[in-house]
């Protein structure tokens, strides 16, 4: 097939990314633009991360250890890092802003973080990052309604003495679909619980304010961020993090360690952050954080609503093509959307979209079996379970019209074939 080449964005205010001119080889060996729509898993660099890193690294050194120049330059840029990313999520002044590797280490740096006996909340619907790391939890049935999620959560939360702790996604990694987290939040503080919010698909997308929202914490990973250089973090409030054990025991995170015993430090950053930190992932986000923020909400927005327009109405137009979502085709998403294909398994149409038509998108069950499940009504096959699975196409900067025309087109050949 014939393709034009790809623009790096349609929008000259937004910035471009990396790999816009990747070409990739189809069957036969020709090579044709990559047509990536695999975001959701992780998005390519944008311009400006990449230039905030190479301009880190000519004075790259050691960070909270030295007295030479390069040293407390490369510390200062980290803990200005640190800010960038508080000011991005509207978060306290007194609120932790603990650097991880990713959405998975923060979750399970707040879970050995909760203070003895605490409850955790959680529905079915999360991702595994945020499933699996309580040791003490009470998992929700899947809502069938927004409404639905703040009910089953205030009553399960009225159930529960002690400390609890209510976890909830954002946007949806399967559906895009966003929940309803002010409303969460609220119902959680009425019980006294606190609420975690995993961020990790919302904040490449739409504008979070932790102190607007009423979030105690958030939850994200960089490389979802377009800063694809290992970093995530862990927001939120100071108290439990502060007396915690440390995540990692080792230098950095103690205050002296002399004959009575080690004595860590309680402020939560240096407490949690052991060891030399990603400084250069730490850096990334932030640039990436600053970025979103100097092109502007409305203009990203306005953009990933009219490709995600164009995209659900071209899958509607396809017989045998279904897309999966939980709260019907009207409720607000942002740029990921799953399908199956009659006749055809996930992992073959995956496969077909790559290998004929140089377009990347994810198969599978997406690290949120129980969801997958249960959007596709399957039972409890085993994780190699083919039909148990779907195709996940997910968008945004750098993203194109033709990018989606082709997925569409795509999908239609490989509808007619069967
Ligand atoms: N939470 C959500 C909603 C996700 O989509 C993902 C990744 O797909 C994660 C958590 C885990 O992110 P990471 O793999 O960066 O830890």
């Amino acid at each position: 097939m014939t393709v034009p080449a790809s623009r790096a964005s349609q929008d000259r205010r937004i910035p471009a990314v990396l790999g816009s001119d990747l070409e990739v080889p189809i069957k036969g060996g020709r090579l044709i633009p990559y047509a990536n729509l695999d975001y959701a898993a992780s998005a390519p660099c944008l311009e400006p991360v990449s230039a905030a890193v190479a301009a880190a690294l000519p004075a790259y050194s050691s960070v909270h250890r030295g007295a030479g120049y390069a040293s407390q330059l490369t510390t200062a840029r980290y803990e200005q890092a640190r800010h960038t990313v508080r000011a991005f999520t509207g978060s306290r002044p007194d609120d932790a802003v603990i650097f991880t590797r990713n959405t998975t280490d923060a979750t399970n740096l707040l879970a050995r973080s909760l203070p003895e006996g605490t409850t955790v909340v959680v529905f079915d619907t999360e991702h595994h990052a945020s499933l699996l790391p309580w040791a003490n939890a009470v998992r929700l049935a899947i809502p069938a309604f927004p409404g639905e999620a703040v009910r089953a959560a205030d009553e399960a939360l009225a159930e529960i003495d002690g400390p609890k702790l209510l976890v909830v996604t954002a946007a949806s990694n399967v559906t895009g679909e966003l929940w309803p987290i002010a409303a969460l939040a609220h119902i959680a503080h009425r019980h006294g619980a606190r609420v975690l919010v995993d961020a990790a698909q919302l904040v490449p997308h739409r504008r979070l304010n932790l102190t607007a929202l009423g979030l105690d914490y958030v939850v994200f990973s960089g490389h979802k961020l377009y800063a694809p250089f290992g970093a995530g973090a862990l927001i939120g409030r100071a108290d439990w993090l502060s007396r915690a054990e440390p995540y990692l025991r080792g230098g950095g995170a103690v205050r002296a360690v002399n004959d009575d015993g080690v004595h860590w430090h309680e402020d939560p950053e240096a407490r949690h952050e052991a060891g030399t930190p990603n400084v250069l992932g730490a850096i990334a986000l932030a640039a990436a954080c600053d970025a979103l923020t100097s092109t502007g909400w409305s203009v990203l927005v306005d953009e990933e609503e009219r490709l995600l327009g164009r995209l659900r109405a071209g899958l509607a137009g396809i017989e045998g093509v279904h897309e999966l979502s939980l709260w019907g085709p009207d409720h607000a998403r942002i740029g990921i959307v799953s399908f199956v294909v009659d006749g055809f398994t996930a992992r073959e149409v995956a496969e077909a979209l790559s290998g004929e038509y140089g377009i990347g998108v994810r198969d599978g069950k997406f690290c949120a079996h129980p969801f997958v499940r249960h959007l596709l009504g399957t039972g409890n096959g085993g994780c190699e379970d083919a039909t148990a699975s779907a195709v996940r196409a997910s968008i945004g900067i750098g993203t194109t019209s033709e990018h989606v025309d082709r997925l569409i087109t795509a999908l239609r050949d490989l509808v007619s074939r069967v």
